[in-house]
Order: C-alpha cells, then structure tokens, then sequence
C-alpha cells in the first residue's frame, strides 16, 4: 500500500491556516490532521484532543524525555509539539497527514521527513495580520504584539519552504492550496 504524504503547513498566527485546511479538507478523503500538544491555555471554543491536547509544562517535559515527539518548539511563551506516534501509523496506512506547526518544528520534520511537502501562507500585509488578530479578540495586548513580531520573523523564513501561499482571498487561497496538495498526491502516488 502507498504511503501517505506529510504536508506541513505554517504561517504567522492569524494568517488564515485554520480557515483554508478546514476548506480543503471538505474536498479530500483519507486525511489526518494532526492535533498537537501544547502547554497554553485552552481559548474559548477550543476543545481538547480536538484542537489540541491540553497539557501541562511538567507532562510535556515528560514526552519530550520519552521521545515522543516527531517535533517540537517553543512559541511566545508556550511549548507546543507533535506527538510522533498517530503521524507514523497514519501515513503507514496511506493517509495523508496534515499538521499545523510554526517554522522550527518544520526544519525538524524536514530533516527527519525529507519527503514532506512544506508549505507556508502568508497574510497580504502585516497591516491585515494585525487587524485580523485583533478582530479575533483571543489575546490580550502583550501576546498580540509578541505575535506580530514572531510573525516578521516567520516571514523572513518563508523562501525556504516548498510554496508560499498569500491568503488575500480565502477562496483563491483554498482552491491554490487544493492544487497543490493534489498535485503533490499525484507526485506521490506516482513515486511509489
Ligand atoms: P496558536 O497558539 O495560535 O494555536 O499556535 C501558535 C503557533 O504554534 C502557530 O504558528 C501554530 O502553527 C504553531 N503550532 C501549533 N502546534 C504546533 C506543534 O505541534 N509544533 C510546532 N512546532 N508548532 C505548533
């Protein structure tokens, strides 16, 4: 049976990521999202084991020491990592699995996963970056400007992934990131 494929996707928090998978993943069959762990608090709405896994620093540091992460990174004061176990068995089963992470844990599962696709999206401006994780009116005024200037430093990073994506428009956006990822299924399917 063929693999699945690894798509990593990131993107400076509030740049649209969760919008445009939720849109593609409407269009796809056998996919796994992966749902990280993290030591931040839950926001409203975001359910654990859904969004995330909730944990604490202490369980977290546990994991790492048990190796049971296929990455992980620290972001504006929190930990978050992807839990190695459910991506392996997914992809052995032949599905395609996505995971949203930031720039540090997606040098890591390059280096580890060469083969996975890594695509960045990016807001139109930095202008509408703020405005959209202000309107979101999730975090207070100390994370939004951490956020904003993590954000720059992410963009610096985005040449060195497989393809950018600017979310200006979140039907444009979604029906180029379906391109993509069907067109690197193909590339797949034909590899193996
Ligand atoms: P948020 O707190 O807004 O949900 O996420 C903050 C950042 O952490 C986002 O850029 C998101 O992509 C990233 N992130 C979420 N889960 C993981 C993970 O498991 N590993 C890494 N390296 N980054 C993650």
């Amino acid at each position: 049976m063929n693999k699945g494929t690894i798509f990593i996707i990131s993107g400076p928090s509030g740049c649209g990521k969760s919008t445009l998978l939720k849109e593609v993943f409407s269009h796809l069959d056998k996919y796994f999202f992966s749902v990280s762990a993290t030591t931040r608090a839950p926001r409203s709405g975001e359910v654990d084991g859904v969004h995330y896994h909730f944990i604490t620093k202490e369980k977290f540091k546990d994991m790492i020491s048990k190796d049971e992460f296929l990455e992980y990174a620290e972001y504006v004061e929190h930990s978050y990592g992807t839990p190695r176990e459910p991506v392996e068995t997914y992809i052995n089963k032949g599905c395609d699995v996505f995971m949203d992470i930031e720039v540090q844990g997606e040098r890591q599962v390059k280096e580890k996963k060469p083969e996975a696709v890594a695509i960045f999206i990016a807001p139109p401006s930095m202008e509408e970056l703020e405005r959209r994780l202000r309107n979101r009116s999730t975090e207070n005024e100390q994370t939004i400007l951490g956020r904003l200037s993590k954000a720059k430093e992410e963009l610096s990073k985005a040449s060195t992934y497989d393809y950018v994506i600017v979310n200006d428009d979140v039907k444009r956006a979604s029906d180029e990131l379906l391109d993509i990822i069907l067109k690197e299924k193909k590339r797949t399917s034909e590899r193996t």
